[in-house]
């Protein structure tokens, strides 16, 4: 008897500990390879393999447009025909527009057309080269973003004969916002998606608690800040995400329009908390450029978004909407940090 007491307490105790376990509290994560970067789709609820496995088929459809390396692509497409109307899907004539508009806010700090400097410079291929002022000159010539014409109304786009596209800086922002809407529409309320640094969140944690964003510090893989948001899309860019090192200097992927040459503005790492994440990626990459005076001109020109600048001298500057989201690290509370109004 008292050993079918003990059995029977032990079920019990094994139904109740199964009853308080909720799967739907649970994060399944996917690691996923594409666009040329890892990205990783965290996804909270009810069926999470066929969300990824939707989400996937997203990103593997939007890279098939937007590559610049695929010889099918939109862009491509635009690139070989350049001089040329193409026709393109309304995906990529929504994300040029973007990116053409956040050139016009940003002063062509952010500049899609840049791609043959890009090339120049090895940034596509891996093999670096410092190319001398003429040739810089000669590719800056094919600069221009007020040359890309977008005709909404027939999904066409043309560029000046010469001219090449590459939407690097903007593509993962647009194909992150995808994602989120594809979970929303299956029902997703609590997901978050880490787009190769990209990082777009979904609805809250299950527990209504926010989403904790760490910031990488440029010369270390630590963080040196985290924010504490609900959804939306955080975007960093910086120079320690791909350079080459030549005669004991250092040459990163951002690319100043200007000079044709890597940004050098004294901004390291500069992060955009914005809810268009296309947006925020396009600005995240022109802040870069822009620096710490002509991005804080455009905060205040443009309040669409938020921002943590971090610059040579270890200063941070964080935009007033996010301060109370934002705090320093364990071992980087000495950082000076400026609240910009
Ligand atoms: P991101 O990581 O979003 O800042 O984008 C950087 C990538 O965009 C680079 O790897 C280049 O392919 C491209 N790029 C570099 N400089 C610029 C620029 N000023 N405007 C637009 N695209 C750029
Ligand atoms: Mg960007």
């Amino acid at each position: 008897m008292k050993r079918f007491f003990g059995l029977a307490f032990c079920i019990i105790l094994i139904i109740l500990c199964c009853s308080c376990y909720d799967k739907t509290k649970e994060p399944y994560k996917e690691e996923i390879f594409a666009m040329d970067t890892v990205i990783t789709i965290t996804v909270y609820g009810e069926e999470p393999q066929e969300k990824i496995a939707a989400a996937s088929r997203e990103i593997k459809r939007l890279e098939a447009l937007f590559s610049v390396t695929n010889e099918s692509s939109d862009i491509s497409g635009i690139n070989k025909n350049s001089g040329e109307f193409v026709k393109v899907s309304d995906d990529t004539v929504a994300l040029l527009k973007t990116a053409v508009e956040a050139s016009e806010l940003t002063d062509g700090a952010i500049d899609i057309s840049v791609y043959p400097v890009v090339k120049l410079w090895g940034f596509t291929t891996g093999e670096y080269k410092v190319p001398d002022d003429k040739h810089i000159t000669n590719k800056r010539n094919f600069v221009d973003y007020k040359k890309i014409i977008i005709d909404e109304k027939n999904s066409s786009v043309k560029i000046e004969k010469g001219m090449e596209l590459d939407l690097g800086a903007v593509a993962k922002g647009y194909t992150s916002q995808k994602i989120k809407n594809i979970l929303n529409e299956m029902g997703n309320t609590s997901a978050i998606i880490n787009l190769g640094g990209n990082i777009e969140t979904v609805g809250k944690k299950p527990d209504e608690d926010p989403w904790t964003i760490g910031i990488q510090y440029p010369n270390d893989s630590n963080y040196f800040s985290t924010l504490e948001l609900g959804e939306t899309s955080i975007i960093t860019s910086g120079g320690y995400q791909r350079n080459f090192e030549e005669n004991g200097i250092v040459y990163h992927h951002i690319i100043d329009p200007s000079t044709g040459k890597p940004a050098d503005s004294g901004i390291v790492s500069s992060t955009v908390v914005c809810d268009n994440s296309a947006m925020g990626d396009a600005l995240s990459t022109a802040l870069f450029v822009m620096g710490k005076d002509k991005s804080i001109d455009l905060y205040r020109k443009y309040n669409n978004f938020e921002f943590i600048l971090l610059d040579e001298n270890d200063k941070v500057y964080v935009s007033k909407g996010i301060k109370d989201s934002f705090s320093l690290s364990q071992g980087y509370k000495d950082l000076e940090v400026c609240i910009v109004e």
